[in-house]
């Protein structure tokens, strides 16, 4: 499923090289130019990735930006400033943005930014913690009642997804283009490959989660009951 993005911008030029560019990377892309519309927009809480411009009618990106963290802990937030002032950036990872752009910019530079991220698993919060799971997403471990979990680089990326989405299934699809991306092409089996490979790791730690699988739709991790 393609990553969401909320542009916040004012400038016409501005908001239409961005909104065509993610576009074209393969983004899901709205773009407002006012906090009322974004905070009425992002209220279903159903982005990734919100692009706040700093400089805008009415509330600023920074107070959007505090707002957004607030509601949503696990969406990307990166600010754009049109001032390269120390100030400003610090105000922006003050208010919970989690990188910043100087104006004017590359549109390469922003996908780059993007893609950073994605990979930083910025996009989701940095730790999660599942029944007796716990993923750290900064030093990439995940231990399982209290013991560490080995696990490979592919394996904690599919775990990490399925934690994240406690509560739903995950099509095969949806794992696929997550974990493995959507660009290279990849045999949707191995997806049940790495499931399998996960599963035993649980197991043989005798962690207590389970991922269970939904006839005709997915993959679900689920707690054990205590
Ligand atoms: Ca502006």
């Amino acid at each position: 499923m393609a990553l969401r993005i909320l542009t916040v911008e004012d400038e016409p030029e501005m908001a239409d090289l961005i909104a065509r560019g993610l576009r074209g990377e393969g983004y899901v892309v709205d773009v407002v130019t006012n906090g009322v519309d974004a905070i009425s927009l992002a209220t279903d809480g159903s982005y990734d990735i919100a692009i706040l411009d700093v400089m805008l009618p009415g509330m600023s990106g920074f107070e959007i930006c505090r707002w957004l963290r607030r509601q949503h802990e696990g969406l990307a937030i990166l600010m754009l400033t049109a001032r390269d002032a120390v100030d400003d950036r610090v105000r922006g990872l003050d208010a919970g943005a989690d990188d910043y752009l100087v104006k004017p910019f590359e549109f390469a530079e922003l996908a780059a930014r993007l893609r950073a991220l994605r990979r930083r698993d910025v996009i989701g919060t940095a730790r999660i913690d599942v029944g007796g799971l716990s993923i750290d997403m900064l030093r990439h471990e995940i231990s399982a009642a209290g013991k560490e979990l080995r696990v490979s680089r592919t394996e904690f990326d599919l775990l990490r997804l399925l934690a994240s989405n406690v509560g739903r299934a995950l099509p095969r699809t949806e794992i696929l283009d997550s974990v493995w991306g959507s660009a290279s092409y990849v045999d949707p089996n191995i997806v049940d490959q790495y499931i399998s490979y996960v599963r035993r790791k649980l197991d043989a730690a005798n962690a207590p989660v389970r991922i269970a699988t939904t006839r005709g739709v997915g993959f679900e991790l689920i707690p054990d009951e205590t």
